[in-house]
């Protein structure tokens, strides 16, 4: 079992600072992976980086939401290319840097999204993707 971040992520980071075991690696490049990337095998489900995420992107693998059901206002990031999601968003993460992330979209109350391809990215990342890069510690804050 493991905890997964979802689409909500906006690159905060504070995840990272709390997280016992240094399992939460930002995704690179960036475009390909916007989000943040819990390794299900390292993590403990310990939950200290849920209430740590000021976007409530995080949850326990069993909680993920299917679908999500938006509030309103809530922004979702994906892989560049997704269809509907062109929106240029700018933030600043927990650290006060500067996030940019290219293909967002603001969700309209009763928006539905459908969170089951995080989980498989979630897991991808590590398996057949970059998984723990090169100065991934660098750039988690
Ligand atoms: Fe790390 Fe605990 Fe979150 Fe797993 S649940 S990613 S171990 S902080």
């Amino acid at each position: 079992m493991t905890h997964i971040i979802t689409s909500l992520c906006l690159r905060d980071s504070g995840c990272v600072d709390v997280c016992p075991v240094e399992c939460i690696v930002p995704g690179m490049p960036q475009e390909k992976y916007p989000l943040y990337y819990i390794d299900p095998d390292t993590c403990i489900d310990c939950g200290a980086c849920v209430p740590e995420c000021p976007y409530e992107a995080i949850f326990s693998e069993d909680d993920v939401p299917e679908p999500f059901v938006a509030a309103g206002g809530e922004i979702v990031a994906k892989p560049e290319g997704t269809a509907g999601y062109d929106k240029e968003y700018t933030g600043e993460n927990q650290h006060g840097v500067e996030v940019k992330l290219s293909n967002t979209k603001v969700l309209e109350a009763d928006d539905e999204v459908d969170f089951d391809d995080e989980v498989k990215a979630n897991y991808e990342f590590f398996e057949d993707g970059p998984g723990y890069w090169e100065g991934w510690e660098d750039h988690a804050n």
